[in-house]
C-alpha cells in the first residue's frame, strides 16, 4: 500500500498549483464580487489540458484518470472553489455522460471541444420539485416521428448558460416500464434549440463566479439521435455518474479545506494580538492541528473512493463516505479559519470568507449529507 503520488502525479499537482496561485488568485475576487464567469482562466485551464484529464487520447482527452482530475481539483480549490466546480461539472457531469454512454457519433461530435475546454455541457437532473429524489422527475419528452419532444424544467444546473455552453444533458420520463415505474432516459439537448429557455442566473451564497441557471423546456424537440445511450437506462446513468462525482466533489473539498489551513497559518503567523502572533497560542495552534488532521484523513478517504473505482471494484460506498466526511469536514475547517482571522474573516477581501461562503454547498450539491448517509447504510445492508 502506497500513498505517495507518482512522479507524473506530482507534477500534475504541482502544475496546477502553480496555475491556481499566479493565474486564479489575483483575478478571482473580482469575479467572485462581481458574479462573473471567469472566462480567461477557462480558456488557460483548457489550454493545460484539464478538461481532458481522464479521458482516451483518442477523443482528444489526456490519457490520464480519474484520480488525475482529483488532485487537479483539490489544487484549484485550494484557491477557488468557482473554478474548481466550473472543471468538476464540465468534466464529471458535462463531458463523462457522453463518453460513457455515447454513440460513437455523438463521441466524434461532442467530445474533441468539451475536452479542450473550447465548450462546455451541463447535466440536467434536478428539477424544481424535485432533488435528492430524482426519481421523482415530472420532465418528459416524447418521440414524435423522429424526435423527441421535451416539456418541463430543470433547476440549479451548473455551467448551462455561459456563452461556451454548447448542450445539456437532461433526464426525462420517456414512458412506463412494465412494472408502473417511470422509464427514465437523458436526451442531449443543444444550446439555442427553440424551446429550450435558460432562466437568468441564480442569485448564490457562494460560488459566485460559477455558471448556475433554471432551465426550461417548452416543446423542445430534439432529434430521436440525440437519445444518450440506451431508452430507459436514465436512473442507471445517473447514479452512475453521481456515484463518480462524488469522489470529484470530495477531492474539492479537501482542497477548500487545506486552503483554510493555509490561509490560517499564514494569518497567525502576521497576526499579532497580546504582544505576540496569534500562532504562538496554544488555542490557535490546536485549531490549525485540528484542520489539518480533518484534510488529511478527508484525503485519504477520497484516494481509496478513487482507487477502488479505477481498480474497476465497488466503490459506491466508499465515494459517499469521501464526499460525507470531505464536506464536513470542508465547513469544519472553512468555519475555524474564519474564526482564526476574526473580524478581518468576516472581510470579502479575504480568502476565508470566500472558503466559508463556498463550503456549505458541499454538503448540498451531487446529493445531500443525508443522501450520502441513505446509500452507506443501504450498502452496509441496513
Ligand atoms: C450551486 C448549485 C449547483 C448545482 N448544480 C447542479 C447540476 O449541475 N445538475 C443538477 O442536476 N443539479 C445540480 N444542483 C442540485 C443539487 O444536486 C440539489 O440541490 C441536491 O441534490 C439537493 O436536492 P434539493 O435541493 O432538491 O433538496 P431536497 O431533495 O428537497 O432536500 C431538502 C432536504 O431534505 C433532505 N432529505 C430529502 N430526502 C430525504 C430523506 N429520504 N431522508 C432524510 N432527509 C432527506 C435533504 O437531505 C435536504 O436536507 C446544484 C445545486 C446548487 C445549489
Amino acid at each position: 500500500m502506497d500513498f505517495r503520488l507518482s512522479e507524473e502525479q506530482e507534477a500534475l499537482r504541482e502544475s496546477v498549483r502553480d496555475f491556481a496561485r499566479e493565474v486564479v488568485a489575483p483575478a478571482i475576487a473580482e469575479h467572485y464580487e462581481q458574479h462573473t464567469f471567469p472566462y480567461e482562466i477557462v480558456r488557460q485551464m483548457g489550454k493545460m489540458g484539464l478538461f481532458g484529464l481522464p479521458f482516451p487520447e483518442e477523443h482528444g482527452g489526456m490519457g490520464g484518470d480519474y484520480f488525475a482530475l482529483c488532485l487537479a481539483l483539490e489544487e484549484l480549490a485550494r484557491v477557488d472553489s468557482s473554478v474548481a466546480i466550473t472543471l468538476e461539472a464540465a468534466v464529471s457531469l458535462g463531458a463523462m455522460p457522453i463518453y460513457r454512454f455515447g454513440t460513437d457519433e455523438q463521441k466524434v461530435l461532442w467530445l474533441p471541444k468539451l475536452l479542450s475546454g473550447e465548450a462546455l455541457a451541463a447535466f440536467g437532473l434536478t428539477e424544481p420539485g424535485t432533488g435528492s429524489d430524482a426519481g421523482g422527475t415530472q420532465t418528459r419528452a416524447v418521440l414524435d416521428g423522429d424526435e423527441w419532444v421535451i416539456n418541463g424544467s430543470k433547476a440549479f444546473i451548473t455551467n448551462s448558460g455561459t456563452d461556451i455552453t454548447t448542450l445539456v444533458t437532461v433526464t426525462a420520463v420517456t414512458g412506463t416500464k412494465p412494472d408502473g415505474s417511470k422509464e427514465l432516459s437523458t436526451i442531449i439537448v443543444p444550446s439555442g434549440t427553440p424551446g429550450f429557455t435558460v432562466a437568468p442566473g441564480y442569485s448564490k451564497v457562494g460560488w459566485t463566479a460559477s455558471d448556475t441557471h433554471e432551465l426550461i423546456f417548452d416543446d423542445c424537440r430534439v432529434p430521436a439521435a440525440n437519445l444518450l445511450g440506451e431508452r430507459g437506462r436514465g436512473f442507471a446513468q445517473f447514479l452512475r455518474i453521481l456515484d463518480e462525482g462524488r469522489i470529484a466533489i470530495a477531492a474539492l473539498a479537501v482542497g477548500l479545506a487545506q486552503g483554510c489551513v493555509d490561509e490560517s497559518i499564514k494569518y497567525a503567523k502576521e497576526r499579532q494580538a497580546f504582544g505576540q502572533p496569534i500562532g504562538n497560542y496554544q488555542a490557535i495552534q490546536f485549531k490549525i492541528a485540528d484542520m489539518e488532521l480533518k484534510a488529511h484523513t478527508a484525503r485519504l478517504a477520497y484516494y481509496d473512493a478513487a482507487a477502488r473505482m479505477m481498480a474497476g471494484e465497488p466503490f459506491k460506498r466508499q465515494a459517499a463516505i469521501a464526499k460525507l466526511h470531505a464536506s464536513t469536514i470542508a465547513v469544519d475547517n472553512a468555519r475555524e479559519a474564519t474564526q482564526i482571522h476574526g473580524g478581518y474573516g468576516f472581510m470579502n477581501e479575504y480568502p476565508v470568507a470566500r472558503f466559508w461562503r463556498d463550503s456549505k454547498i458541499l454538503e448540498i450539491g451531487e446529493g445531500t449529507s443525508e443522501v450520502q448517509r441513505m446509500v452507506i447504510a443501504r450498502d452496509l445492508g441496513v
